[in-house]
């Protein structure tokens, strides 16, 4: 048996398990071996009989003395009561509808039990949650600290015990030390064949924890190893050094409708300055939806344009391309540009000599320009543009790319990125990437650690406020008389479905979109509705937020699978159902969905929830309006889970815990910073980085 066997191989795996085990993306042996306990449970301190007070958790072994069923056939309920005895009382321990106990439990055996001492009309008796026969040589379950797995229908974290611990006596040896001794050392670990037992089964809760921060150490500094190094990596490529030319920047910010913020002007200037290093930039610009990022990206572009490179613009969606284009063309059309559009249908071409004006252009006449160097900025989706014909190369080629800038996606390799020059082009292009989500920075250093950070941590003036409410169930019918004025004042209105987490989510969203839209065709019968969701073809949904936009319709209903930056001038109203299910990153993500004009717009959160908890965390949502601010507040609350870009790197759940201490995260990387460089000393070190590189796949 290996980390790879797979689960069905394992003999004492009972067969019906199998699938439940998948449920939980337990596939190997080394995924079971690695799934570690979610909580624990101390259930090692054995308390005497007469020490028991009532209502209090406590654990109790005895003798068995007696046993006793009754049945009950009005209540159709069965009462099994063991007296139990140890050397200070004895007790009743009584069992309901646990009759089939009778078989294996015997007079004179040992048991030991975790329960509450219950007192009821007038008796006294102890009930159990858990037990076991207390004379086998080892104990799974209690009279230790009590590993608590996350169980799935079928599959308990009994089970998981029965399932685990001999598998974890039987490798805990065979498993490699793959942190440096000196950094076990440096941090006082717990060393790995330590920590892989006792996280499982620890001897108390102390050993619990050091065994936990010393996986969650691990996993951090294994992070930030990749990240270090693939910074290195790039910082060893060649690029092409962009000059910073300043009076065409002063000129373009002249030529603008507004004045830049200080935050914009601030990055772009820092990334002119990369651009002008001959290695290639690779920087994440992150601002909230509406902060003015295309203008900042339209800036880089120019600047690189006028260095005689060209710049490939890539959008998530069509429709966003669409809009990308007609900006950057509004911007740069006094500078004597040419701008490509790449889309589906229609290719377009805006060429500077042809004044004011875009021409539909066949895709090949497009290609080639492209690669003969006519054309400055290609923008399309990114869908299009790493295409590959049957050859494998891509269809779209450069003649001298000098800058990627992409749209909602955080990463396009190096390798990417030379694919689309030309062959005998040894440098690579520098690349800009752009969010609006806000990842607070101590995250962004961890996960993206190779990229350097830009942030519009300002609005632009003049803004309105979204104006935010969390709506309880009573304040329902309010909410929809106040949409219905919005409505009738021309304005439109999303509806955001609640998210589901379970098996079936896709189809029970599809479901709630169904409803939901049902439902309103009642509540506003002379308006017109429709729909979005994930069943939906890319062309559907873009086709629909087309209509959506031409005010072809009032209401849309959808699931959480609204895009991003789409504007929809006249959408005053957001309205997000079950909105407790998302994270405040997210939720202000939809809110971005509105206030894209000078009107005053709405955002609802509605919540059946009366979690006092979950209230004040949606209430938090009302008092900020900066992205940054809830995202930090979510970070603490509900760990990274929520961020985009964070789930493809598929952290398990402790992971996702750890990436909120912000101290351990430095602890990591100051580890990390000083083992790469030596990095051939430590080969288990290095071969468990490769494993790792090769698992978040990226390139
Ligand atoms: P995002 O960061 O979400 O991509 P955009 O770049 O689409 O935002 O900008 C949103 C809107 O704000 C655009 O209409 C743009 O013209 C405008 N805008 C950008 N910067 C400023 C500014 N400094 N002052 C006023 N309006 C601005
Ligand atoms: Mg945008």
């Amino acid at each position: 048996m290996n980390f790879q066997t797979p689960i069905e191989n394992i003999k004492f795996i009972r067969e019906k398990q199998i699938a439940n085990f998948k449920k939980l993306k337990i596939r190997t042996l080394g995924d079971l071996l690695f799934y570690f306990p979610e909580q624990y449970e101390d259930f090692s301190d054995v308390k005497e009989i007469k020490e028991l007070r009532i209502n209090e958790s406590a654990v109790i072994k005895g003798k068995v003395i007696d046993i006793n069923e009754e049945k009950s056939l009005k209540k159709r309920m069965s009462v099994l009561t063991i007296l139990l005895s140890d050397s200070s009382a004895s007790v009743e321990v009584v069992f309901f509808n646990q009759g089939f106990l009778k078989q294996s439990i015997k007079k004179g055996e040992e048991l030991i039990l975790a329960g509450k001492l219950r007192f009821k009309g007038r008796s006294l008796y102890f009930s159990p949650t858990i037990f076991e026969k207390a004379d086998k040589s080892e104990l799974t379950h209690l009279g230790q600290v009590m590993p608590v797995y996350r169980e799935t229908r079928g599959l308990t974290s009994r089970y998981m015990r029965f399932v685990l611990k001999p598998l974890i006596q039987r490798f805990k040896d065979k498993l490699p030390e793959t942190l440096p001794k000196e950094v076990i050392r440096e941090h006082d670990l717990m060393p790995f064949k330590e920590a892989f037992y006792e996280i499982h089964f620890p001897q108390t809760m102390e050993h619990a924890k050091k065994a936990r921060q010393r996986f969650v150490f691990e996993q951090l500094f294994f992070i930030s190893l990749f990240s270090l190094k693939k910074k290195l990596e790039i910082k060893n490529e060649k690029a092409q050094q962009l000059e910073i030319k300043n009076d065409i920047i002063k000129r373009l910010k002249n030529s603008l409708p507004y004045d830049l913020t200080s935050a914009q002007d601030r990055v772009i200037k820092e990334i002119l300055n990369d651009l002008n290093i001959p290695h290639p930039m690779n920087r994440l610009l992150q601002g909230d939806v509406g902060s003015g990022k295309t203008v900042v990206a339209s800036a880089a572009t120019l600047n690189s344009i006028r260095n005689k490179t060209q710049v490939v613009f890539m959008a998530p969606t069509e429709i966003l391309a669409k809009q990308h284009f007609k900006t950057v063309f509004d911007v740069l059309n006094r500078f004597n540009v040419n701008v490509g559009l790449l889309t589906g249908k229609e290719d377009k071409y805006y060429s500077y000599k042809l004044k004011n004006d875009t021409i539909e252009i066949s895709r090949q006449k497009l290609l080639e320009k492209c690669k003969k160097g006519e054309i400055d900025v290609l923008i399309g989706t990114q869908a299009l543009i790493v295409k590959k014909d049957k050859n494998n190369k891509p269809k779209v080629l450069f003649k001298n790319l000098g800058l990627v800038i992409i749209d909602e996606q955080h990463r396009f390799g190096v390798k990417q990125r030379k694919e689309l020059c030309l062959e005998n082009n040894d440098k690579i292009p520098h690349l800009l990437s752009m969010t609006a989500t806000p990842i607070p920075r101590s995250l962004a250093l961890t996960i993206w650690g190779d990229l350097d950070l830009s942030i519009i941590d300002k609005m632009p003036k003049g803004r309105k406020q979204v104006k935010t409410s969390t709506i309880l169930p009573i304040e329902r019918q309010r909410t929809y008389d106040f949409i219905l004025k919005e409505l009738k004042k021309n304005n439109q209105c999303f509806v955001v479905c609640p998210r589901i987490e379970e098996n079936e989510a896709s189809r029970l969203e599809v479901k709630n979109v169904k409803d939901e839209y049902e439902n309103l065709k009642e509540i506003f019968p002379e308006f017109e509705i429709e729909m979005l969701h994930g069943k939906m073809k890319p062309k559907e949904k873009e086709e629909i937020m087309k209509r959506f936009r031409k005010k072809k319709f009032q209401i849309l209903v959808s699931t959480s699978v609204i895009e991003v930056g789409i504007d929809i001038p006249d959408a005053t109203v957001i309205l997000i159902e079950g909105a407790d299910r998302f994270g405040l990153a997210q939720l202000h993500q939809f809110r971005g969905r509105v206030g894209r004009s000078q009107k005053q717009s709405y955002c609802f959160l509605a919540t059946e929830s009366n979690s006092k908890k979950t209230i004040q965390r949606l209430r938090a949502m009302e008092k900020y309006a900066s992205g940054f601010k809830l995202s930090e507040i979510d970070l603490k609350l509900r760990g990274p889970g929520d961020f985009l870009g964070v789930k493809q790197w598929g952290f398990s759940d402790y992971i996702m815990e750890a990436l909120k201490d912000i101290k351990m995260i430095k602890k990591a990387q100051k580890s990390a910073k000083r083992i790469l460089p030596k990095i051939k000393d430590y080969p288990l070190t290095l071969k468990r980085l490769e494993s790792f590189e090769k698992k978040v796949h990226i390139e």
